[in-house]
């Protein structure tokens, strides 16, 4: 893997991460959980500290200047955010706890207030739960109709299929741009144009996928972008949803209470201005100055470096686990991410992460909250390793190595 290690050196980038340095008390992990979430690296970890340390006060209240500095560091996470995002402004970006409360967010501020019966929302079969079940219910909540589409047997979506599901009823597409359990990256930018030329809105799902390719919200063309802090190297409970200002500034908030409104008497609230009508309440202050050191993180690297070298890696992992007797892998091949859901003949997925992890190889099994996929595959549960920057190909031959010895355990030949 020469080329690979000369795009990225993932031995030198571990060594801006606390979690991969010799700890005492703890053994070194491979670790291989990214698409559950990824670990922090100094920067981010010192970043929030040193605001908690210095200038931990309410955001845009204070008249004291710890509490200027506060809120500039909290808008300032904005502005990064919208930069990264290649949003048109920051007013754009609305600060949540994570990709689960972003998709709620629009679907009770948008689904709600916009929804009715007979309406349509198109959602995916390889959809996560967080952008499924906040539609189903303001589905049955409003008589709107959830209309599925298909994915091939090779666990992709085709735009034809789209085409065939999107009518004049159709008013929304919510679609996850990486699938957390195939793998699959899937055409945003297509999908939105075709929900647009029918008359709908769409919804990118990025949880899986800001942290690992580049992401231009204009380029793609949605309506509305979600993703999570934790999965892209920044703290938990700091998530992002962003919005096109002329869909946001329609809607009526999500949650109410301080920091959302203009002014209020006992007869009459008018809500205030795009973002912070979305942002009820103290929000992730600390959380939003670590999101910021991470995506600089992200961006010391590049995005497009990143992508490079994780779709590397993802071919030398496909070529590698073809390798195991009795592996069944998910979703398509060879263009996918970083992310593989597998079975290993007919040995139970919990089963083969205990085993690897007395290796020291930490991966995923379970349903990956996404029930209805699991029955599309007819395979509720299934095993799950998952890429990121700091992973290398000896990684890989570390899991290939504890599945055969997983194999053996369990008394299979070869
Ligand atoms: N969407 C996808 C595709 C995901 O993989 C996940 C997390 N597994 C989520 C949404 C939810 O993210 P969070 O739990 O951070 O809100």
């Amino acid at each position: 893997m020469a080329t690979t290690q000369r795009v990225l050196d993932a031995s030198e980038i571990r060594k801006q991460f606390p979690f991969f340095q010799p700890h005492p008390e703890m053994r070194s992990l491979i670790y291989l959980d990214n698409a559950a979430t990824t670990h922090k690296p100094y920067s981010v970890i010192e970043a929030v500290s040193h605001f908690w340390a210095h200038y931990n006060a309410n955001v845009h209240r204070g008249a004291y200047g710890v509490g200027a500095k506060a809120s500039e560091l909290y808008e300032g996470a904005r502005a990064r955010v919208a930069q990264f995002l290649n949003a048109r402004e920051m007013a754009e970006i609305i600060f949540t706890r994570g990709t689960t409360e972003s998709i709620n967010l629009v679907a009770y501020a948008w689904g709600r207030s916009q929804l009715k019966p007979g309406d349509e929302i198109i959602l995916t079969e390889m959809e996560h739960h967080a952008n499924l079940i906040p539609w189903l219910r303001v589905a049955q909540e409003t008589g709107a109709k959830v209309v599925v589409w298909s994915i091939t047997d090779e666990g992709r979506l085709e735009l034809e299929t789209l085409k065939s599901l999107l009518s004049e009823r159709t008013r929304m597409v919510a679609v996850t741009h990486v699938s957390n359990v195939l793998g699959t990256v899937n055409p945003v930018a297509e999908i939105c144009r075709l929900a647009h030329e029918a008359g709908a809105l769409c919804l990118v799902d990025g949880a899986q996928s800001v942290a690992h390719m580049p992401v231009d919200v204009q380029a793609i063309g949605c309506d509305f972008f979600a993703f999570s802090g934790h999965k892209a190297y920044g703290p938990t409970g700091i998530g992002v949803l962003y919005g096109r200002r002329e869909v946001l500034e329609n809607l009526p908030p999500f949650m109410t209470g301080g920091g959302m409104i203009r002014s209020v008497n006992w007869d009459r609230i008018d809500w205030a201005e795009i973002p912070m009508r979305f942002e009820a309440g103290t929000p992730p202050i600390a959380e939003a100055v670590g999101l910021h050191a991470a995506l600089d993180f992200i961006d010391s690297l590049g995005r497009e470096q990143i992508e490079a070298y994780e779709h590397e890696l993802t071919q030398y992992a496909l070529e590698r686990l073809q390798e195991v007797p009795g592996l069944k892998l998910y979703g398509p091949q060879p263009d996918r991410a970083g992310i593989f859901a597998f079975t290993l003949e007919d040995i139970h997925p919990h089963d083969i992460a205990t085993i690897l992890d007395s290796r020291d190889i930490a991966i995923r099994s379970g349903m990956h909250c996404a029930h209805p996929l699991g029955d599309r595959l007819g395979q509720k549960s299934t095993a799950r390793a998952s890429l990121a920057v700091y992973n290398d190909t000896e990684h890989i031959d570390r899991l290939v190595e504890g599945l055969h010895y997983v194999r053996q355990v369990f008394g299979y030949a070869g």
